[in-house]
């Protein structure tokens, strides 16, 4: 990569010399001033001196001025540069023209002018002459030449600069000069106004958001801002206490590039994609964060580091932008568009400050332009991520809608079974597996109201085992839960579906036997009954037998079960008296 830095730099400039040298021989040593013109595109002569030591005295002694055209671009140097150039009056009257640079930004700029080789005026411009006290005023560096009708007079201008010394020469009359600044500042306060009016925006909406993005292009857009404004001499950066202060301005160009990389890993969250370049974006960032406060105390060493690497990080952003976008990054569109355009001219000015290429008003301005679309492209993109944020939102919303509604689904499936087992176990009884008294209760008060309704027959049979007490006594409570088990399900086999049998105390159950007849109840009682008997009961190899008692009766008047069942208790109380084992009705 730097080797073909290195090659550009020599064949730029080798092409550059060439175009020098030819131009060399149509060489046009001083102006002709007719009128009240604006002249730009003039020869001049050039001399560099590398000893920095030469007085105007030595150089007008000097015979070694080279022709060179108006576009100066010499890159960063420590020689003092020396121009020259003569103008003759040749209109009808007595001109003031102004001989002026372009650019502000200039370290020290000695003029003289000279009439018939003696000195006969020195004007000082530039930021390097300023001094407390002084009004300090940064604009571009002029001169006023007063030329009578068909007199020649000759200018040295001397440029020393920590700066990378790019500019251009003007002659031209005080109105020209006076619209010049004007449509200059217009076009720039317009652009930085609309720029400054973007960062404030973003402000706000980081306030609102507390999104990291909005914050890092607030501060890369106002560290710009500042480095433009600075340089074009705007207000508040057109008066300074001294060069110092005017230095401390500086340390805007790295603090810029260390936002775009906080910037660019927070917009595109390279976080997700790629870990190396995530750090190696913070590593850069951080490095320009050193590098701004260095250049507080030391300028030039600083801002030679800067322009030596950004030329690396620009392409290596595109790259990640790239990367971020072949991964589906929707925003990482406006980006790319965006860093091309700043890239582009960003790449012309750094390769014009650096002597590379001539300056030009591409070259110089177009950096503001790129830059302007690019802040622009970037408040899309941010805009753009706002309305990603939504949809992801939405997206999130619906999945955790979806979510809740299968686990409300699942627990409402969950309760339900639950319920009905705890129905079940709330009518069952869970020794004999037959219904319970409150189930049998519930149930035949329903069945009893059908009865009467249709006008069928409904019968009960009462069950209650025989001294059971002595079972128990005898072979245990055990044995005796044995005996209520096989008792029970002798009952479920004998019962038809429709019928209802029930548990309903220590050993006494109870069958309803919806549309039976009194006759038919007493000989399914009498089955039950019989078979009751054949019924046995092994414990220790030892058969235990038993009997029940029962009472049959069918409903007559009552109309609810708890009638019913005092009747049935009269007859098995008869069944009991009567001897046990047996069935009455
Ligand atoms: P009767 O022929 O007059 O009905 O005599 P009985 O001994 O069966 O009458 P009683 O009502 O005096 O005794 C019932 C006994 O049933 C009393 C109690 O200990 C027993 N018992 C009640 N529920 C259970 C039970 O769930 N398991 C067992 N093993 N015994 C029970
Ligand atoms: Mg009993
Ligand atoms: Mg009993």
């Amino acid at each position: 990569m730097q080797s073909i830095t290195i090659l550009s730099n020599i064949l730029i400039k080798s092409l550059f010399f060439s175009i020098i040298f030819l131009t060399t021989l149509f060489a046009e040593p001083s102006i002709i001033i007719k009128n009240n013109e604006k002249i730009e595109n003039f020869k001049i002569f050039v001399y560099e001196d590398k000893t920095n030591k030469l007085s105007i005295e030595d150089i007008k002694a000097i015979d070694g001025f080279k022709i060179t055209n108006n576009n100066i671009s010499n890159g960063f140097t420590n020689s003092n540069f020396w121009y020259k150039l003569s103008i003759t009056n040749k209109s009808t009257q007595k001109i003031e023209p102004y001989l002026k640079m372009t650019e502000s930004i200039l370290d020290k700029i000695d003029f003289y002018i000279l009439s018939n080789n003696i000195v006969i005026k020195h004007k000082k411009a530039g930021v390097g002459y300023f001094e407390k006290n002084l009004s300090n005023k940064l604009e571009r560096a002029y001169i006023k030449v007063e030329l009578e009708k068909d007199e020649t007079k000759t200018i040295y201008i001397k440029i020393s600069s920590l700066y990378p010394m790019f500019n251009s020469f003007q002659l031209m009359d005080k109105t020209s000069m006076d619209t010049f600044e004007h449509n200059y500042k217009t076009i720039y306060a317009f652009l930085i106004g609309s720029l400054l009016s973007l960062a404030l925006y973003n402000l706000m909406i980081f306030f609102y958001t507390r999104d990291k993005s909005y914050i890092y292009y607030v501060l890369y857009s106002i560290s710009f801002i500042i480095w433009q404004t600075s340089m074009s001499g705007l207000y508040p950066f057109n008066r300074f206490l001294d060069a110092n202060f005017y230095y401390l301005i500086g340390a805007s160009i790295p603090a810029l590039v260390a936002f775009l990389c906080f910037f660019t890993n927070s917009i595109l969250d390279i976080k997700s994609i790629s870990k190396r370049f995530y750090f190696l974006l913070n590593f850069i960032g951080f490095f320009y964060l050193i590098l701004t406060f260095w250049s507080i105390l030391n300028f030039k060493p600083a801002i030679l580091i800067m322009n030596a690497t950004t030329s690396f990080i620009l392409p290596l952003l595109i790259y990640v932008g790239y990367k971020s976008y072949i991964k589906g990054n929707k925003i990482a569109i406006f980006y790319l568009i965006a860093q091309g355009s700043f890239l582009s001219m960003a790449t012309l000015f750094s390769f014009s400050s650096f002597g590379f290429l001539e300056y030009s008003l591409l070259s110089r301005h177009g950096i503001i332009v790129g830059s302007f679309i690019e802040m622009i492209l970037f408040s899309l993109a941010l805009a753009y991520r706002i309305k990603l944020l939504e949809e992801e939102k939405i997206i999130i919303i619906e999945k955790a809608k979806d979510e809740l509604e299968i686990k409300v689904k699942k627990r409402t499936q969950e309760l339900e079974e639950s319920k009905k087992r705890f129905e079940i176990l709330a009518n069952k009884d869970y020794l004999s597996d037959l219904y319970n008294r409150r189930a049998l209760f519930e149930i035949s008060d329903k069945l009893i109201s059908l009865t009467k309704r249709e006008k069928t027959e409904i019968s009960l049979l009462l069950f209650d085992l025989d001294k059971f007490k002595n079972i128990n006594d005898t072979y245990g409570h055990k044995i005796g839960d044995e005996v209520i088990k096989t008792f029970a399900k002798l009952l479920k086999e004998k019962r038809r579906k429709s019928d209802i049998a029930a548990r309903i105390g220590g050993e006494e159950f109870a069958i309803l036997l919806p549309t039976t007849k009194l006759k038919d109840a007493y000989n399914i009682a009498e089955k039950i009954r019989k078979e009751t008997e054949q019924l046995q009961i092994e414990d220790n190899r030892l058969n235990i037998n038993f009997t029940v008692s029962c009472g049959v009766v069918s409903l007559e008047n009552e109309t609810k079960f708890d009638a019913l069942l005092v009747k049935a208790d009269k007859k098995l109380y008869e069944a009991k008296r009567a001897g046990r084992n047996r069935v009455c009705y």
